[in-house]
């Protein structure tokens, strides 16, 4: 037990808005539309969470605040920080569902864990592995020209390893513009194609095999969430490394994934999980398979990215970076008072007590859109 005590909790909703629209195979992006979880207990600690949905994937922005506000204070007012697995159980049993939710609570406490013990979130959950990850922007633009300007600054910027959304404007559009891509900057670059859900099962093997003149690390998430079988039948047959996205959010669903070794390719994403400590059971069950992890995020702000951070900082092997690109170069600004620290293509793990960032609240307030509850 520790001497601290949740004393306030409020729930902020805020949408910043995006550089430009990014497609995906299931539909259209053009900001962050976060909830994000301010817990200050009776010591004078301020610990941030956020849930970071996207309505075609995971969940809404107006249920994940009601999930906060509503199912999971009454366990938390009064309540120890430090007891997680407690709080997570309590809102497990209050409300099915709402991953999002759950990470941002999770954040927080962790975040408020680490002050009180003085140590960062990721040596809270295992260890520092590692100090920086690669880390991979996504190609989504509708108009590739506008796509391959901001490739050529980002290389500049360092940034190798560059993820194509495919799967919503037709087969020849995604095969011209990896084609072009691998011509352009050769072995050099390191690309990724990502269908999130947007191929038809009946055709995807084929349409996949076209690609392998280009050598994509990866091929992810071809196939409808529900579409399992589907999705081991094409990681069976397809020599290119296939990566499970939509169809993998937690344990459980990792379990069946590996059963029937359903890809090559974890995407570890708190959101999906529930939080740092559920990825990292994902993960567990991943390397007992034999799969690969990486690390992937929603449309979030530097705060879940720096949660991110640290997930990815403590999985034991890490050899395909992670895509926590959006606070530097997907959003128009972000919440936290220091930058969100990419450099040189790459991420590096916060370093201070807990999440180790802080959030602007005159941010929170001109992103608002809607009154905070408390
Ligand atoms: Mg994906």
């Amino acid at each position: 037990m520790s001497i601290h005590k949740i004393q306030g909790m409020r729930v902020h909703r805020i949408n910043i808005p995006a550089r430009a629209v990014h497609s995906h195979g299931s539909g259209d992006v053009s900001g962050i539309h976060s909830v994000v979880l301010e817990l200050t207990t009776d010591t004078g600690l301020t610990g941030w969470g956020e849930a970071s949905p996207w309505p075609v994937f995971t969940g809404t922005a107006e249920g994940n605040a009601a999930a906060l506000h509503t199912y999971f204070r009454p366990f938390l007012i009064r309540a120890d920080p430090v007891q997680v697995e407690r709080h997570m159980l309590a809102a497990d049993r209050a409300l099915v569902g709402h991953p999002e939710a759950k990470a941002a609570l999770e954040m927080a406490l962790l975040d408020l864990t680490g002050q009180i013990a003085g140590l960062s979130v990721c040596e809270l959950v295992g260890g520092r592995m590692r100090d920086d990850i690669g880390m991979s922007f996504s190609v989504a633009n509708p108009d590739f020209n506008a796509d391959l300007e901001d490739i050529a600054t980002l290389w500049d910027d360092g940034v190798r390893i560059y993820k194509l959304k495919t799967g919503f404007a037709g087969h020849a559009f995604d095969l011209m513009r990896v084609e072009r891509l691998r011509a352009l900057y050769g072995d050099e670059i390191d690309m990724r194609i990502d269908y999130n859900q947007g191929l038809p099962a009946y055709d995807a093997v084929r349409r996949i095999k076209d690609f392998e003149p280009f050598r994509p690390t990866f091929v992810e998430q071809p196939v409808k969430m529900h579409e399992r079988e589907a999705l081991a039948h094409i990681a069976h047959v397809v020599d290119l490394p296939i990566m499970a996205d939509e169809s993998v959010f937690d344990p459980r669903t990792a379990l069946y994934g590996a059963q029937i070794r359903i890809a090559d390719i974890f995407s570890l994403k708190i959101m999906k999980s529930g939080g740092i400590r559920r990825a990292l059971e994902v993960a567990a069950i991943a390397r007992a398979a034999g799969i690969e992890v990486y690390g992937g995020c929603m449309f979030e702000t530097g705060l879940a990215h720096a949660a991110g951070a640290h997930l990815m900082a403590a999985v034991p092997d890490l050899r395909l970076g992670c895509e926590f690109y959006m606070a530097t170069y997907y959003a128009l600004d972000d919440i936290l008072v220091d930058p969100f620290p990419v450099r040189g293509g790459r991420v590096h793990v916060p370093t201070g007590p807990g999440l180790g960032v802080s959030v602007d609240p005159e941010k929170l307030a001109r992103y608002a859109v809607a009154p905070a509850l408390d």
